[in-house]
């Protein structure tokens, strides 16, 4: 594929990625069909990514951009019923938590380091490590652990 192809695609990606930082990974900005984001996807793994630094620290954000991650959550709350398993709060803010395995323990365990084996491993993906949660009850439980 000739080169300069993704360059309107880099800038929608782009602007996606602010928009998902404002609203930290909210569903509300579909601004792009999920037939382009696959393609977005498929055009951005691994090296081929515009923000591939090749470093660990870009991992988890290069991950959670990644429509298999989106996959995932998107399973996942539908599962849940859309509702946060701890408080069975409904139509708010939800987030997908990796759980009984942290996310980061998942990481170090098969000594993931790039997007691509991040992308293969399945325990990582599986929506049997994952719950809903409410924003309230996800920080709560990410900072106050025991
Ligand atoms: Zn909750």
């Amino acid at each position: 594929m000739p080169k300069g192809i993704y360059r309107r695609k880099e800038k929608t990606l782009i602007r996606l990625k602010l928009r998902m930082k404002k609203l930290g990974l909210s569903n509300k900005g579909k601004i792009l069909s999920s037939e382009t984001k696959r393609r977005i996807a498929i055009a951005h793994i691994g090296k081929k990514h515009w923000n591939w630094k090749g470093g660990k620290s870009k991992l988890r954000i290069s991950i959670a951009n990644n429509f298999k991650y989106r996959q995932w959550r998107s399973d996942v709350f539908t599962r849940d019923n859309f509702t946060c398993v701890l408080c069975g709060l409904r139509g708010v803010y939800l987030e997908a938590d990796h759980y009984p395995k942290l996310f980061s323990d998942i990481i170090k365990e098969y000594n993931i380091k790039t997007i691509e084996e991040a992308l293969n491993c399945e325990e990582l993906w599986s929506i049997n490590n994952g719950r809903t949660l409410c924003k309230k009850c996800h920080y709560n439980e990410t900072w106050n652990k025991n």
